[in-house]
């Protein structure tokens, strides 16, 4: 692996992040994204990741800086991908946006160039007649707050070179991540696969009143020794996310349990303003949640 530059295409929620986690770690960076104007909140929302940094990975100052100063913004696609090796796509995850995006980027990008998709819920096949260069193509995921939570799920398609998915691999891990490699496609990578049935199964589980929220979680930490319980971790994931996921699923399968769940949420969380984590409450009271006081577990 000798990626040096990488362009990071759309510099919205996680291409801000994912741009400023790889210059963090030295490599050269330019961004891209659709105009000016979105390039400089880019710029903003880039600065504002400066103190966190400091405080979650006790960065200095000159750290933070240097990280900032290898970043270049672009508004023109051939600019910002001359020198490129690798480019990380997060653009909107619109398929016909993702088309067009590629059909470009293979025309302007050099013949070198790897593309890699931060998609969460497309597949690289999708896309991979798109790129022009379907063996040099396949998908990079990060999660959200990418410095704390630094999963990287690497996933082939069927046409990806093996010493391309090597590569990608080992950028991964050069960029501080833990590198999770996905042999064939799967929707949800890993991560998902495993958390969306658990999630599922605990809200069916509270609306068959089967059991109540805390001894669902209980049962979960105690038998398990899981950190957290799956309410507890639909509180980090929100409220909001939960129930657009309960409705899609309702309106999917036409199973009404999922319909109970979804008003559920709406009536006694989001209408309450009970979002989760990030507002204080959710299924649980934050800072101090029963779930972590010691007498929840006995
Ligand atoms: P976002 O809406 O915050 O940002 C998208 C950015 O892409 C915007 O800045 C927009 O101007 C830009 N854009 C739109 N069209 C473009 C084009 N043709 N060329 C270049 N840039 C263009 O979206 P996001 O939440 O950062 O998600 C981006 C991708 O990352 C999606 O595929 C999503 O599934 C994936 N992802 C998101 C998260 C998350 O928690 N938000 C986590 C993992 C993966």
């Amino acid at each position: 692996m000798d990626y040096r530059n990488i362009t990071v295409a759309g510099s919205g929620v996680l291409g801000s992040q994912i741009a400023y986690q790889i210059a963090f770690k030295g490599f050269n960076v330019s961004v891209y994204d659709i105009n000016d104007e979105v390039l400089e909140r880019a710029k903003e929302r880039i600065i504002q990741l400066k103190p966190r940094y400091q405080e979650d990975l006790a960065a200095t100052e000159q750290e933070v800086n240097s990280a900032y100063d290898r970043i270049s913004f672009y508004s023109e696609l051939a600019k910002a991908v001359a020198e490129a090796d690798l480019v990380i796509e997060a653009i909107p995850e619109v398929v016909q946006l993702k088309i067009d995006f590629y059909e470009q980027l293979g025309k302007v990008a050099p013949q070198k160039t790897v593309f890699a998709s931060n998609s969460s819920t497309l597949l690289p096949s999708q896309f991979a007649e798109s790129t022009g260069r379907p063996q040099q193509f396949l998908a990079l995921h990060f999660a959200n707050e990418i410095w704390k939570n630094n999963t990287a799920e690497i996933m082939k398609h069927p046409g990806t070179d093996t010493k391309i998915f090597e590569d990608v691999i080992a950028f991964a891990k050069a960029i501080g991540m833990v590198a999770l490699p996905l042999h064939k496609e799967q929707p949800g990578y890993i991560l998902n696969s495993l958390l969306v049935p658990l999630l599922d199964a605990a809200q069916l589980l509270l609306i068959k009143e089967i059991a109540d929220v805390e001894t669902i979680d209980k049962t979960w930490m105690v038998g398990t020794g899981a950190p957290l319980g799956p309410f507890a971790i639909l509180d980090v994931v929100g409220i909001n996310t939960a129930y657009n996921i309960g409705l899609a699923k309702a309106k999917a399968t036409g199973n009404e349990q999922y319909e109970k769940i979804a008003n559920l949420l709406k009536k006694e969380y989001i209408d309450t303003g009970k979002l989760g984590r990030a507002t204080g409450e959710g299924f649980y009271k934050y800072p101090n949640p029963n779930f972590l006081k010691p007498e929840f577990l006995i």
